[in-house]
C-alpha cells in the first residue's frame, strides 16, 4: 500500500514507534475499508499539513486585532482569512470560525440568543435530533425546556403542522431546525415563518448538509436563520471543528458567547486549516464532488432498497441514508457488526417509529476517494449480500480491500 508522505517523515517512528505503529495502523485501515460513517470525509493532505503545522503551538485569545497574547501578526491574518472565506462562501454577513467542535457552535449560538430555563423547540432526539437539542445528558436538556418535534410514522418526512402547533402552544424562545439522520432537505422557509409568527430565533444546525450548501448541492439555512450552527470536518472535508454564520446584527454577541463565554484560546492550526478548506470548497471541483455526493446517496439509497432494506423517506437528496435492515432478518446493531467484520464502516441510528434499530451511512468519504455511482451499486449489492448470509464477512473483506485498492484516499 502507497503511504501517504505525511507519515513518511520517520520523525515519530525513531522517537515513538508504537504512537507511528498506530498512526500508520489507522491510515490503512481508513484506505482499506468503506468508510460509510455519515459524519466522516478524507480532508486534503493540504489540510493535514496545516494541522500539523507550527500554528499548533500559538496562544490566541480574543480575535484579530484584539488577542490577549502577544505574537498574533500572522495567526491574525490566517484567522482573518478563514472568516472572509467563510462570509464570501456561504454568503453571510458576519462568520465566526473558532467553535472547537459543531457542539461548541450550538453551545454558544444558545448562550448568545438565550437565558438557562428558556423553552427551546427542536427535533425530538428519537427523530433524529443531536445531543444538544435536548438530550437530557448533555447542558441542552439540563439548562433548557426542550420541546421535541417528529417525522410522519408513514412518510418520515418533519411533521410541519406539528412543529407550528407545538410553536403556537410553547411560545419557545427558539427553534432549531437540522438533524444527524434526516436524508431529506429542510424548508427552512417554512421554519421562518414559524419562528416569526410565535416570535422566536431560528436557529439552523446545519452540521451535516454545509458541505453540500457550498458546493451548491443543497439549500442554504445563511438566509432563513437569524444563527447558522456548523461543522467543518463532516461532507464541507475541512478540519475538525466548528463555525456559526449569523447576520450583523448577532455579530458582537455570537463572538462574545464563543469567547470569553465558552471557549478560551482559539486552536489556530485548526483556524487555518479551516481557511484551507475553505479556499478548497469555493473551487468549481467542490461543487462538482458535492453533486456526486448526492448522486452516489440516489444510487446508494435505490439499491439498498431494491435489496429489500427499508429507506427512510424512500431515499435521500443530501449524502446521507438511514434505512431498517430488518427485512432482510436482522436488526441495526447485529447489521453493524457483521457488516464492520466485511471492512464496511458505518453506524445504527434510532428508527423514529420503529422497533429496533436502523443504519445510517453517507456517502462523503467514498465520494471523496473517487468512487461513482458503478461502486455504489457494488456496495449495494455486498453488503445485503453480508446482511442476508450469503457472503461471509471474510469474503466480503476481500471484494472490499480489492474495491479500495482501486481507490486509495491517500494516492502516494
Ligand atoms: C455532528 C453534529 C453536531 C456536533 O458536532 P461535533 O463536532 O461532533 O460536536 C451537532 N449537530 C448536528 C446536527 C450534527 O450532525
Amino acid at each position: 500500500m502507497s503511504v501517504t508522505p505525511l507519515l513518511e517523515t520517520g520523525v515519530l517512528r525513531r522517537q515513538d514507534p508504537q504512537m507511528a505503529e498506530i498512526l500508520q495502523g489507522e491510515l490503512e485501515r481508513q484506505s482499506t475499508t468503506l468508510q460509510l460513517i455519515a459524519a466522516e470525509n478524507f480532508t486534503s493532505p493540504a489540510v493535514l499539513t496545516t494541522l500539523g503545522s507550527a500554528l499548533a503551538n500559538k496562544y490566541a485569545e480574543g480575535y484579530p486585532g484584539a488577542r490577549h497574547h502577544g505574537g498574533c501578526e500572522l495567526v491574525d491574518v490566517a484567522e482573518r482569512l478563514a472568516v472572509e472565506r467563510a462570509k464570501a462562501l456561504f454568503g453571510a454577513a458576519h462568520a465566526n470560525v473558532q467553535s472547537h467542535s459543531g457542539s461548541s457552535a450550538v453551545l454558544a449560538a444558545y448562550a448568545a440568543l438565550l437565558r438557562p430555563g428558556d423553552t427551546v423547540l427542536a427535533l425530538g432526539l428519537p427523530h433524529g435530533g443531536h445531543l444538544t437539542h435536548g438530550s437530557p445528558a448533555n447542558f441542552s436538556g439540563r439548562w433548557f425546556d426542550f420541546v421535541g418535534y417528529g417525522v410522519d410514522a408513514e412518510t418520515g418526512l418533519i411533521d410541519h403542522d406539528q412543529v407550528r402547533h407545538l410553536a403556537r402552544n410553547h411560545r419557545p424562545k427558539a427553534i432549531v431546525c437540522g438533524s444527524i439522520a434526516y436524508p431529506r432537505h429542510l424548508d427552512y422557509a417554512f421554519f421562518r415563518e414559524v419562528a416569526d409568527e410565535v416570535g422566536a430565533y431560528l436557529i439552523a444546525d446545519a452540521a451535516h448538509p454545509i458541505g453540500l450548501v457550498a458546493g451548491g448541492a443543497a439549500p442554504s439555512p445563511v438566509p432563513y436563520a437569524d444563527v447558522v450552527c456548523a461543522t467543518t470536518h463532516k461532507v464541507l472535508r475541512g478540519p475538525r471543528g466548528g463555525m456559526i454564520l449569523c447576520g450583523s446584527e448577532l455579530a458582537e454577541r455570537v463572538d462574545r458567547a464563543v469567547f470569553p463565554f465558552t471557549q478560551g484560546g482559539a486552536q489556530m492550526h485548526t483556524i487555518a486549516a479551516k481557511a484551507v478548506a475553505f479556499g478548497e470548497a469555493a473551487t468549481p471541483a467542490f461543487g462538482v464532488y458535492a453533486h456526486q455526493v448526492v448522486a452516489n446517496a440516489r444510487v446508494l439509497a435505490r439499491h439498498l432498497a431494491a435489496e429489500g432494506l427499508a429507506v427512510t423517506t424512500g431515499g435521500t437528496d443530501t449524502h446521507l441514508i438511514t434505512a431498517d435492515p430488518a427485512p432482510l432478518g436482522v436488526d441495526g446493531r447485529t447489521a453493524r457488526g457483521r457488516l464492520a467484520a466485511a471492512g464496511i464502516v458505518l453506524d445504527c441510528c434510532v428508527l423514529p417509529h420503529g422497533e429496533g434499530r436502523g443504519l445510517r451511512l453517507g456517502t462523503a468519504a467514498v465520494t471523496t476517494q473517487g468512487m461513482g455511482e458503478p461502486e455504489m451499486v457494488k456496495i449495494a449489492a455486498l453488503l445485503a449480500s453480508v446482511l442476508r448470509g450469503e457472503t461471509e464477512p471474510a469474503g466480503a473483506r476481500e471484494e472490499v480491500r480489492e474495491l479500495t485498492g482501486r481507490f486509495p484516499p491517500y494516492p502516494g
